[in-house]
Order: structure tokens, then sequence, then C-alpha cells
């Protein structure tokens, strides 16, 4: 017998974590951390559903933290089993989870010295250590499709899903199992890039399957239609015009690298004037160097570029500051420049100390490039706010905001069913994961309108038997 539990990734976009049990063995698909709601947060400290122990391995469909980021409390709780995943993931897990650890370090420093908790001494999450145990774990499969052995009986393919570097469609093969004992394939789209992204390939297609999970994100959303790259020339040409500098927040990883090659490119067009410009996240600089590293993962495009020994993510006058002093020296500069920086949502991060000086600045444009959730300073600057608290001080907000709305990594709807037409039949069952619950009812809708489907949205700790 085998079956399917879902322990996170349902009602929410965050926390996802399927487990496959078939033939005696156990297999992780995604290894989450819940973010967002309080209530979400607090099941990353009760006991998993599972004894991590009994767990024969566990599988990644892409580095984010909200797939990835539980593994270091899962390996504090006992788990020291393999962790398959992409060359790709793996580079980029060696940044973020040892990066993720040190904010749960900070933020068990931070309750102690405010006597927040309930404990005492609060304990992190996890820790440091945690996080390096678990990158010792790690074992890299190609994303060719071609099946490693995961656990007995059970092999995993990874195909690109398109979604950042490194991101894969999986492929269960459980041996033996069904009714008919014939084995079953059950396919995880993990996430699901947005086709026409540059550097990285459009997602490849859907293997035939038996049982498909299917993430849904923008299951009740379309992308706004306007190119960002036309958007980005607009919002670069009125910075200039006004003569003062462009503040971009964006994440580190996968962000800031489009952004990278939309500025090289507009600039190579003679679309825009060739400015500063300015890449301050340690972050950025090392997951620039990973994107520009894994050859396998390129598009066309990017090749093309390269083939004519031209760097993709270099513009003509880029500078990544690495170092403290190097950030510092980027408050003396003056006139129009662009500078990128994390974190995405003002939340924290170098992008705070120039949101200080910026903010206030009337000759200065702000522009948003990815979602900005309720109580961050990014999303109080994008609703109007006059003021905003920035750094424990009352900062006036005087510089113009822009926002673009087009640069997603997810496919929206529409795109999700582009994505499953090539398939050669239809699965027994289908899940919509990875969403918020109007947005996972709304893609099993549409998927069960146009192909006429099983499908379904699972809810926590529902479990399936794989007939
Ligand atoms: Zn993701």
């Amino acid at each position: 017998m085998a079956t399917l539990s879902f322990w996170g990734g349902v009602g929410t976009v965050t926390g996802s974590k399927y487990l496959v049990e078939s033939g005696g063995s156990r297999v992780l698909v995604d290894c989450g951390l819940f973010q967002g709601l309080r209530e979400l947060r607090e099941r990353n400290w009760e006991d998993p559903p599972f004894d991590p122990k009994s767990l024969d391995a566990v599988v990644i469909t892409h580095a984010h933290v909200d797939h990835t980021a539980y593994l270091p409390r899962l390996v504090r709780l006992g788990f020291g089993g393999p962790v398959f995943c992409s060359r790709g993931t793996a580079e980029l897990l060696k940044l973020l989870l040892p990066d993720s650890a040190r904010l749960q370090e900070e933020e068990a420093e931070y309750r102690n010295r405010h006597a927040l908790s309930r404990h005492q001494p609060a304990l992190p999450l996890y820790t440091e250590e945690d996080a390096r145990a678990s990158l010792k774990l790690l074992q890299t499969c190609p994303n060719t499709g071609e099946p490693t052995e995961v656990a007995g009986g059970v092999r995993a393919g990874f195909r690109v899903a398109g979604h950042i570097l490194g991101s894969s469609l999986v492929l269960l093969e459980l041996d033996g199992a069904g009714d008919d004992r014939k084995g079953r394939r059950v396919l995880f789209s993990g996430d699901l890039g947005h086709y026409d992204q540059p550097i990285i390939r459009d997602p490849d297609p859907p293997p035939p399957c038996d049982y498909m999970l299917v993430e849904s994100t923008y299951g009740d959303r379309l992308h706004d239609p306007e190119d960002p790259r036309e958007a980005l020339a607009r919002v670069i040409h009125l910075a200039v015009e006004r003569g003062g500098p462009l503040l971009i927040p964006a994440f580190a990883v996968g962000r800031t690298q489009e952004l990278i090659y939309h500025i090289r490119e507009l600039e190579e067009e003679g679309r825009i004037p060739s400015l500063p410009v300015r890449v301050d996240s340690p972050m950025a600089g090392a997951a620039t160097a990973i994107y520009h590293r894994i050859r396998e993962e390129h598009d066309e495009e990017y090749a093309s570029v390269l083939a004519e020994k031209r760097h993709p993510l270099r513009t003509r006058s880029m500078l990544t500051a690495s170092t403290r002093e190097e950030s510092k020296r980027l408050n003396e500069e003056r006139g129009p420049r662009i500078i990128i920086s994390a974190s995405g949502m003002m939340t924290g991060g170098r992008v705070v100390h120039h949101a200080r000086r910026i903010l206030p600045d009337a000759s200065a444009t702000v522009l948003f490039v990815g979602y900005q959730a309720a109580g961050t300073t990014g999303r109080k600057v994008l609703d109007g706010h006059r003021t905003v608290r920035v750094m424990k001080e009352d900062v006036p907000v005087r510089c113009h905001v822009e926002r673009i709305g087009g640069l997603s990594a997810h496919a929206d709807w529409q795109e999700v069913l582009r994505w499953l037409a090539p398939l050669p039949s239809a699965p027994r069952r289908v899940f919509t994961t990875h969403g918020e619950p109007e947005a996972a009812e709304a893609m099993a809708g549409h998927i069960r309108e146009k192909f006429g489907w099983r499908v379904d949205a699972p809810h926590y700790g529902q479990r399936v038997e794989l007939e």
C-alpha cells in the first residue's frame, strides 16, 4: 500500500511538506518553513506529525525557504538520511540555510533580551550548526529526468521547473504500489516558473504520471500584462529626469539577477542611459556567481550572450558591495544611479539603511518589484504612508514611488494550464497545493473545466491512498 499525506503547502503557500509512504519506505518531499500568520508559524515549533528518524530520505524541489528551511529542524530532531536535490538547489542552499539559521538565532536572542518568550531562555528553532549538518546530507541529481534511487523501491527524477535556478519538477516512481501492484508515479510540480523568464529555461513538460500535485499560487490571478522590461525602462527614465537615485528593494536570490539581466539588456539596446548600478547585499553577489556558474540551467538567450563573450549578469558600471565598508561608501555617491538591495519588503538587511536616506529625498525614486506583505515597511510606502518607521526613527516619505507587477517567478493559472496541456493522459487524481484556499480552489476549477480531470484542493493533514 502506498499513501501520500499533506503536512504543509496546503491552504497556504508556505511550509511545503508531502510525505510518501510506499512498501516500507518513507520519503518526505520538500521540508519547508511555515511563514506569515502566527498560527502557521507555531507549527514550526510543534512536534512534527511524523518521526524524523523514521524517514529514509528527503527530496527537495527548490531552494526557497518555504520548501527547505525546516530541514535543519528535522536534523536537530534526529533525521540523518540523504537529501536529494539538483546541483543548483544544493549551491543555493549553502547560502540560504545558514542565513535562515542566523535569523532564527537573532530572533531567539531578541526574545531573550526583551523577555518575550514563555520559555527561559528562548532557544532558536535551530542553529547555524544544524544548518551546516543539513548541508552535509545533500546529494545532487541531474535535472534531466533520469531517475535516482532515493529509498528502497522509490526513485526520483528531476526536471527543470523554470521557477528559480535549480528548481525542479520531481517524479517519484513507487515500485509495486497500487491495487494491481504495478507501481505508481507521483509528480510534484514544485513551484512552477513563469514562461519567458530571463536566465533560466522554461519549465519542462510534465512527464506521464498517476497522481499529480500542482502549485496554485496564482490560481485566481493573472500577471500584469505590461511587459516588465518596458515598465523598467519607463521607471528608469523618470528616475534620471528627477536627478536622484533609484532604489529597488529586491530579494537577493532570483529577483536581483533578473533585474541585472534586464538592465544590461536595456543598456545594450540603448533604451536607457548607462547608469551606475550598485548591488548592495552580501548574499546577492554570491547568488549571482552561482546563477552564472550552473550552465546546464541557462536558457538559449543566456548562452548566446555568453558566446559573444559578454557577461549576462553584469551591467556597464556595476559594483557589488560585499563588505560593510563598501556598503557605507555607497552613501557618498550622488546623482542618478540604481541601488538594488535586500530585503525585498524593506523589513531588514542593508536596504533599510538606504531607505532611511532615500525615502525623504524628493528627487529619489523607490521601485517595488515584488509582493509587499501587509505590515511591512515596503507595503506602507506603497500604500502612500507619509511617514514610516525605519530603524526606530520616523522617516518622512517624499520620494516618488513606483511599482512593477509583471516580474514573477510563478506561472499564473493560464500558464499552469499551458504547462499541463502536453500531458498525454489524465492522471487518476490531481491535487492543487501551494496556494491560499481561494487560489487552490480556483486552480482546481480551472483544471476541471479545461481537462475534465479529478482535481481537489487537499487540507492540512489529509492522507490519500495511491490506489
Ligand atoms: Zn519558490
